[in-house]
């Protein structure tokens, strides 16, 4: 099949490349000529694990080819999929200006019936704006689906290839045989597509994003009771996640979620809430104890040094929202980095994906390093802010004699604290 996917970010681009993999005659669009000359390039502006060479297979092939073309790519394709970002608005809700843009580019450039897909992350009502869009723009025949994307960053390819589920909103049975056609290749055990109206289907994103989000600030809370209480988050958390009914993911205590994704959809279902004379109660605390969960962390660290951190130097471990990822959008490395050097920090950071991002985040307000013990040589404490594997079973010994006081803050609750305590360690950590 020929299908466009405009917008070739970090869902467009996997998506892409794994249509294309699967077969189908695949044209990439975007807006970003210099992204474009890199990708043409196969060089990967993300970092993602299986995409470059998912990319470079497919485009040695032929199946994938990248374009800044728009109407081309609609001309030659029969279905055309929308994956430009819908970031945050001023007043929390999803800013749909590109989606918007790109609809009526697709219809003014439409020379007969299309699929057009929104993979995008939008509201609910989304798919009939689109809908006006196109008809406002074009005679030619058409039909809108739903198709909200799944994919986690670090594990984007993966999650493609072999997703959970997928979910088709569509109003068209024409429409829904050919989602159903692209989609085939991927489920040859058992069809785990499920259709349903266009609503729901936008709807099904924001609820399974919300209660993630819910799920994670739930463990937040109870962790910080612990500490006040002297309970183990971490004996809790192992006690409750093997009750099937409660499952062991996303109930690790920590700094809270970060990301293009969980803050702004929790956002933007909020505000659809209340634009619909409703009011999200858990939702709205799960975003206000996200967002407590940085100042927390960032309190202990107060705690030990005092508000005025002139003259002393912090060695951050991780600057990425999450591992195996270069995104740092909204990250908590962001907060808590920023809250550092206001109050008079110097801070030395080290990340294995995202010290290029970071750049355009920090500019040269931090030193960065090319590995971990780098950060914190001469440093006043170490503060790991991101769990990559690397960071996990470090050399206690060397890190200790890195430092100038053994001092740990952990916001992902990494290391063994009876161990640490026994080397003499100060070891700082969520809950417990
Ligand atoms: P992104 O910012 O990485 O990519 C968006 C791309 O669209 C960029 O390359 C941008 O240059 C391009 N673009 C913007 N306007 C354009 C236009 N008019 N024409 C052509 N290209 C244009 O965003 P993303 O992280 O890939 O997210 C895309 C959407 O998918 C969002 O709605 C997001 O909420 C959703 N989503 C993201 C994830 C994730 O993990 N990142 C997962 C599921 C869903």
């Amino acid at each position: 099949m020929k299908i466009a996917v405009i917008g070739t970010g970090y869902v467009g681009l996997v998506a892409g490349a794994c249509l294309a993999d699967m077969g189908n005659d695949v044209v990439c669009v975007d807006n970003n000529v210099e992204k474009l000359n890199q990708l043409v390039k196969g060089i990967i502006p993300i970092y993602e694990p299986g995409l470059e060479e998912l990319v470079k297979v497919n485009l040695r092939e032929k199946r994938l080819n990248f374009s800044c073309d728009i109407d081309n790519a609609v001309k030659v394709s029969q279905v055309c999929f929308i994956a430009v970002g819908t970031p945050q608005g001023e007043d929390g809700s999803a800013d749909l200006q590109y989606v918007f843009q790109v609809a009526k580019q697709i219809a003014k450039a439409s020379n007969g019936y299309k699929v057009i897909v929104d993979k995008s992350t939008v509201p609910v009502g989304t798919a009939e704006k689109v809908s006006l869009i196109i008809k406002e723009n074009t005679n030619q025949p058409f039909d809108i689906v739903s198709n909200p994307e799944f994919l986690k960053q670090g594990n984007a390819v993966e999650d493609f290839l072999h997703p959970d589920r997928v979910i088709i909103g569509s109003n068209s049975e024409k429409a829904t045989r050919i989602m159903q056609d692209i989609y085939a290749p991927f489920f040859r055990t058992g069809n785990r597509v499920i259709i349903m109206d266009t609503k729901s289907a936008e709807m099904t994103k924001y609820a399974a994003n919300s209660f993630l989000a819910t799920k994670i600030s739930f463990m937040n809370e109870i962790a910080n009771l612990c500490e006040k209480v002297g309970a183990d988050a971490e004996m809790v958390r192992i006690g409750i996640s093997t009750d099937s009914r409660i499952g062991n993911k996303f109930l690790f205590p920590g700094l809270g979620y970060g990301g293009s994704c969980f803050p702004k959809d929790v956002k933007a279902l909020i505000k659809t809430a209340s634009e619909n004379g409703c009011e999200m109660e858990i939702i709205k605390a799960a975003d206000d104890i996200n967002k407590k969960q940085r100042k927390l962390f960032i309190n202990k660290i107060i705690g030990k040094f005092g508000k005025d951190l002139k003259g002393k130097v912090f060695g951050v471990w991780g600057l990425a929202f999450k591992p195996k990822t270069n995104d740092m959008r909204d990250a908590p490395s962001i907060t808590i980095i920023n809250a550092l050097l206001d109050m008079g920090a110097k801070v030395k950071a080290y990340d294995p994906k995202a010290t290029d991002t970071a750049k355009f985040y920090f500019g040269d307000k931090i030193i960065y390093t090319n590995s971990s013990y780098e950060a914190i040589d001469g440093a006043d404490a170490m503060i790991l802010l991101t769990e990559w594997n690397e960071f996990r079973r470090p050399d206690m010994e060397k890190i200790k004699t890195f430092l100038k006081q053994p001092i740990i803050f952990d916001g992902r609750n990494q290391y063994n604290a009876q161990h640490l305590k026994e080397m003499g360690f100060q070891y700082i950590q969520i809950g417990r």
